[in-house]
């Protein structure tokens, strides 16, 4: 029943899952370090931000617990949306990371605040200070 489960949530989340797996086929050719964390596999790289395609987790060699939370929390959106994730979550969480940072600053607005990372931190069980 296993397998069942794993090819379902595999083809439920299958555009994720293979840009996913060839950026972990690219951190494994680079020798990036990667394990199981909690059902999913766990790479670390050398990128300050963190990154959860599928059943795949990118974080920095260096990161925190809460990251790798918040980054499972990512994952379990993704099992909920399967292929409507990159375009609720993963574009808009893109474009906000890449392209709101003089906007989060003015506003004084924490990154976690928009609604893709509050959501993904509720989910990982991340608590964060304010
Ligand atoms: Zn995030």
């Amino acid at each position: 029943m296993k397998i069942i489960k794993h090819i379902i949530y595999t083809i439920w989340q299958l555009p994720q899952d293979i840009v996913g797996g060839v950026i972990w086929l690219i951190c494994r050719m680079r020798h990036r370090s990667s394990h199981q964390y909690a059902e999913r596999i766990l790479t670390e790289w050398g990128l300050l931000s963190g990154l959860s395609l599928g059943h795949y987790i990118f974080v920095h060699t260096a990161s925190d617990e809460n990251l790798t939370r918040h980054e499972y929390g990512h994952t379990l959106q993704s099992l909920r949306l399967g292929w409507l994730y990159l375009f609720i979550i993963g574009i808009p969480s893109v474009l906000w990371a890449s392209c709101f940072n003089g906007y989060r600053k003015r506003k004084k607005i924490s990154y976690y605040s928009f609604y893709t990372e509050r959501w993904a931190d509720k989910l990982g069980g991340v608590v964060r200070v304010k």
